[in-house]
């Protein structure tokens, strides 16, 4: 059983997402467009949040060290200490990781993953969530989340993934988007898919050890990645 580590709901409704435009596009095989559908459209009754959202809140509260839901740590005094860069709006966490006084919500095209404009070791967390397949450089923005982050601070982010593939870029194919159905703003532009090897560009970005959280594997995983204190 799934228990929604947002809210502790455990009643969750299935609105199913994709379009099949957009499943020629990705040559989704059936079983994949069920698990990426349920990874997007399988809500908390309770709270909203998706699947995808419940793996990415996974990643942060094994990051923080809580088992406590978001909705409780949000609340501590701990969680009121730390400097938290969300990059994009990370779904339905979104609502809940402002509350926190620490909190930044950097939103493109004013903010642009391939160039953070703050300093380096400003934050404790930098959370985002189904943002990196739209950015032409993923490494480079990934390297970007390292440089911003503290030594021990964690990065935690959602991208669909597919399972049973390689990663490959969409250059030189047709323009495939994500988003609304009726939808062609460039922010929205499929730029990779990733596939088995999406933990490698964490490490190409030059964190050094990588964790995949799971939520009704396959359909939602996050990924998060710690900030080396440094030996240097
Ligand atoms: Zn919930």
């Amino acid at each position: 059983m799934i228990i929604c580590s947002v809210c502790k709901g455990n009643s969750f409704a299935d609105h199913p997402v994709l379009w099949d435009k957009l499943v020629t596009e990705w040559q989704l095989a059936p079983h994949e467009r069920s698990y990426i559908d349920k990874q997007q459209g399988t809500c908390c009754r309770a709270c909203g949040a998706n699947l995808r959202s419940i793996a990415l809140a996974n990643a942060v509260l094994a990051a923080v060290g809580t088992t406590l839901t978001l909705t409780e740590f949000v609340a501590t005094p701990d969680a009121r200490k730390l400097a938290i860069l969300e990059i994009n709006e990370a779904g339905s966490l979104s609502p809940v990781l402002r509350q926190l006084p620490g909190h930044i919500l950097a939103v493109y095209p004013n903010v642009d993953m391939h160039d953070l404009p703050y300093a380096a070791d400003s934050f404790d967390l930098v959370v985002h969530s189904d943002t990196l397949e739209h950015v032409s450089d993923p490494i480079r923005a990934l390297a970007e989340c390292r440089r911003v982050l503290r030594p021990h601070g964690s990065l935690c982010l959602t991208i669909p993934t597919i399972i049973g593939r390689l990663t490959r870029s969409r250059a030189g194919l047709p323009k495939s988007h994500h988003g609304a159905v009726e939808t062609s703003a460039d922010d929205f532009v499929v730029h990779t898919e990733f596939g088995a090897d999406m933990w490698t560009f964490l490490l190409q970005a030059g964190f050094s050890a990588v964790l995949v959280n799971t939520v009704d594997f396959p359909s939602a995983l996050a990924l998060s990645a710690r900030k080396e204190a440094g030996f240097a």
